[in-house]
């Protein structure tokens, strides 16, 4: 067997740990006689594999008791499209602060509901820092103000939490969640996919304050319903089960090595490392405001963009995929989400220090 070393930005890597756990387990879950992709959603096994899974979820995060917690199909996109139904009245409008691609696709979305207002926005700067809280224009009336925690392109990462006074704050926290400590109290709801860093794709955590749910608009598809799916343990529909149960093995890995607050300690290290190295080139640069950026997804593009497929070719026979960037920025990015090891972001600083000698 050859693992690489994958870089994508999801879905993405996942602990090689995790993985093997879900091989041994994958005929046979414990002594059930069956997998557990072959589990009914309402037998006795997977209902606790699916508590279980959310309980650590909880204890993760520290997730006050106020607050539901959803695991839902459609990934991150289709709660651009249901956070709206939900929590956006017909004679309401949202405020929406515009980071990057991601929290660009959630106003469109949201603006096939209702009605949105912009209250900050870098897009004329280029997407790359996040937006001084003081030239926030808040809307006190909001239904909610939503951002995006962590553009996963762009590589800009909120390292403080916006005031909103009384209005609910609703974060994208696709490519961060269980990347650091999260004070879950500041928030209405926080929203992401599990394939950055959480799991396989097919499951979407929805953290929802209690006091939100039942003010979806009545046209509201059920399975897209807050209220509904939190009434029904997020089983109106068939769950993604196996996904689930994969992100389950990853909330026990991440506790084993001594939860959020250590996973944070060892992303900032990584992060750091790959940062200090860019900085310190010639070759390479990333353009994002320094106290903005992202421990989780870092583009970086090479001064002479001719030598882009060099480097790419020469990473990938050093068994490192995937360092591409978005179609929509070019260069390179290399997300370094928790199951990334350090030992990983050496081998890739030292590939980027050789091509830099070479050229
Ligand atoms: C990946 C991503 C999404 C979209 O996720 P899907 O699962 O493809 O719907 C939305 N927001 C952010 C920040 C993302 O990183």
């Amino acid at each position: 067997m050859r693992r690489v070393i994958n870089f994508s930005a999801g879905p993405a890597v996942l602990p090689q740990e995790v993985l093997a756990r879900a091989a041994d387990e994958l005929l046979d879950w414990h002594g059930t006689g069956m997998s557990v992709m072959e589990m009914s959603h309402r037998s006795e096994a997977f209902i606790r594999i699916a508590a279980q899974a959310e309980a650590d979820f909880r204890e993760l995060l520290a997730i006050p008791t106020n607050y539901k917690v959803l695991f839902l199909s459609g990934g991150a996109t289709l709660q651009f499209s249901a956070l709206p139904m939900n929590l956006l009245g017909t004679e309401q409008s949202a405020d929406y602060v515009v980071t990057g691609e991601w929290s660009k696709k959630a106003v469109a979305a949201a603006q096939a509901i209702g009605n949105v207002r912009i209250a900050a926005s870098t897009e004329a700067q280029g997407f790359h820092a996040t937006p001084a809280q003081a030239q926030w224009q808040l809307d006190p009336k909001a239904a909610y103000v939503h951002y995006c925690s962590n553009e996963t392109i762009g590589g800009v990462e909120f390292h403080w939490t916006p005031q909103v006074g009384d209005v609910p704050l609703i974060a994208d926290a696709s490519s961060h969640l269980l990347s650091r400590p999260i004070d879950v109290s500041r928030f209405g709801v926080i929203y992401g996919g599990a394939q950055k860093n959480v799991g396989p794709a097919g499951i979407t955590i929805v953290i929802v304050r209690d006091d939100l749910l039942g003010r979806a608009r009545a046209e509201t598809p059920g399975v897209l319903n807050y209220a509904l799916q939190a009434a029904a343990d997020s089983m109106l529909n068939t769950p993604a089960t196996y996904p689930l149960y994969m992100a389950g093995l990853v909330f026990k890995w991440l506790k084993a090595l001594g939860g959020v607050a250590e996973i944070e300690r060892r992303n900032i290290t990584k992060a750091k490392l790959l940062y200090d190295f860019i900085d310190a080139s010639t070759l390479y640069r990333n353009p994002v405001n320094p106290a903005d950026r992202s421990r989780m997804n870092v583009p970086f593009t090479l001064t002479d963009p001719s030598l882009d497929q060099a480097f790419l070719d020469g990473a990938r026979d050093q068994g490192m995929l995937q360092l591409k960037g978005h179609r929509l920025s070019g260069g390179m990015r290399a997300s370094i989400y928790n199951a990334m090891p350090i030992e990983a972001v050496q081998q890739l600083v030292q590939y980027m220090r050789d091509f830099e000698q070479r050229h």
